[in-house]
């Protein structure tokens, strides 16, 4: 421990949590982690046979260097898997593969110059490095444009409304632009097939390996056990839990920030107003293990407004059956507002609304075929990122001494995910140790 060794309370275990707390400790000061649930966060995973799955579907881009330098740090880099990943669309009843220029000029679901008219706009993103210029327009305006209402509406209008629901005429192009630049930088080879990441033992491998680093770097880790108030004292933070009290110097909350302020009294107003200049869309996740494959996709989007959900990953076209004993695995996906009226259902009644759909994407599909099922519910799930964000972005460093916020809402020009959650956990530790 050095001379000025701090105590710091890290609320959170998600990766930009134990990242963050990981650093602290390293520099020598008294870190606790208060994790509510399990530590993994939004990619915490379930046990499943022998090994274990995410609760929300989980791949890396090839871009994602900044989990893939952890991942090598922490011993585990030997775990990261790069395998072959396919999208498709299904649309007007069909299901279409989207996979490249091929595939788009096959899409007959719009005349041939639409198709022409995606791919060249498309191929323009790919190359605008600028994303400064896109802060001032939503992608619903820029790209219905760019595109023309009929192809507009048929396919990337299609899948922001399926996306973002009726956020979907809020959400800033820089968003979009993040979307087709990640993925560009993330093919090495715009020929090949493109590959995504993903551990074998699934992404719980992370999680255990950056606990395990906390720990042999002294952090004191605390799952299961949920922060109820954080209260400004002399000397620092009285961090509150159902069952007890601790003070500590620092505090770094890792929560979305609607938890936040439930945790914090006193925030300025003008800290407040940036927090809230952000909403977040919900998210319902449905895994099922089935005895049989639903499509041989991995990755489909639904533009089809009478499907429920959105988009259907089935998880084990990617890392395949015989990783699971032979089942299939296929999560359903619906992003939603907070006020959705699925936040409400049962998990019984949203079965019954999703299971006629299915029959839709394979005429012999049963329900006999489901071994298994959960249904998993996030509502801090996506950022919906706001016109002219870089200048309403809430810093670090909250306005109240020694308090410092770090979470999905920060990560900005580009999208919520796990290897920006490590980049922002270290980010956040550089920052507190260099001015704290
Ligand atoms: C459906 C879905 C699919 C995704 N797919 C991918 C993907 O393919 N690839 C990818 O890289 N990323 C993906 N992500 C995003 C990625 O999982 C997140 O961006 C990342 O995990 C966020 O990490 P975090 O530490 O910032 O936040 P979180 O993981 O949200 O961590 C915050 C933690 O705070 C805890 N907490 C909240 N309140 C309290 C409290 N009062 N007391 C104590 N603890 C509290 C929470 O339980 C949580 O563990 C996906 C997310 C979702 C929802």
């Amino acid at each position: 421990m050095t001379a000025t060794a701090k105590t710091i309370g890290v609320i959170g275990g998600g990766y930009a949590g134990l990242t963050a707390a990981l650093r602290l400790a390293q520099a020598g000061h008294n870190v606790t982690v208060w994790e509510r649930g399990a530590f993994g966060g939004q990619a915490a995973t379930i046990p499943l046979g022998d090994t274990r799955i995410e609760i929300f579907y989980h791949h890396l881009f090839q871009s994602d260097t900044h989990i893939q330098a952890l991942a090598e740090e922490l011993g585990i880099g030997d775990k990261l898997m790069w395998l072959p990943s396919d999208v498709s669309y299904f649309a007007d009843g069909k299901l279409l593969p989207l996979n490249g220029a091929v595939d788009l000029l096959k899409l007959d679901i719009i005349p041939i110059w639409d198709r022409l008219r995606v791919g060249m706009v498309t191929a323009w993103l790919q190359i605008q490095k600028d994303w400064m210029k896109y802060e001032g327009v939503t992608a619903h305006e820029w790209l219905t444009k760019a595109l023309g209402k009929n192809a507009y509406e048929k396919t990337l209008g299609a899948q922001l409304k399926a996306k973002f629901g009726s956020y979907y005429d809020r959400v800033s192009m820089v968003w979009f632009w993040g979307k087709i630049w990640l993925r560009t930088k993330s093919r090495r080879n715009p020929l090949e097939q493109e590959k995504l990441g993903y551990f074998n033992g699934s992404f719980q491998v992370v999680a255990d390996a950056l606990v395990q680093a906390c720990r042999d770097a002294g952090v004191t880790m605390k799952d299961q056990v949920g922060i109820t108030s954080l209260d400004q004292i002399d000397s620092g933070w009285a961090v509150s839990t159902d069952t007890g009290c601790e003070n500590v110097d620092l505090v770094l909350a890792t929560t979305p920030s609607t938890i936040f302020q439930r945790l914090v009294k006193g925030l300025p107003e003008d800290y407040q107003a940036r927090l809230n200049a952000l909403d977040y869309e919900g998210a319902i996740v449905t895994l099922l293990e089935l005895d049989h494959s639903i499509t041989d996709t991995y990755w489909m989007n639904i533009a089809d407004p009478t499907m429920p959900f959105t988009a259907v990953i089935e998880h084990t076209n990617f890392f395949g059956p015989e990783n699971y004993g032979g089942k299939h695995l296929v999560y359903l996906s619906k992003y939603v507002e907070q006020d959705h009226p699925y936040f409400g259902l049962s998990d019984d009644e949203i079965m019954t609304e999703y299971l006629p759909h299915l029959k839709k994407l394979n005429s012999s599909f049963s329900e006999e075929w489901i071994s298994k099922r959960w249904i998993f519910r996030e509502r801090a799930a996506q950022p919906i990122t706001p016109l002219h964000y870089s200048q309403k972005i809430p810093d670090l460093k909250t306005p109240l001494d020694n308090l410092w916020l770090a979470n999905t809402t920060q990560i900005y020009p580009e999208d919520r995910g796990t290897n920006y959650a490590v980049r922002l956990g270290e980010e956040v530790a550089k920052r507190i140790l260099a001015e704290s």
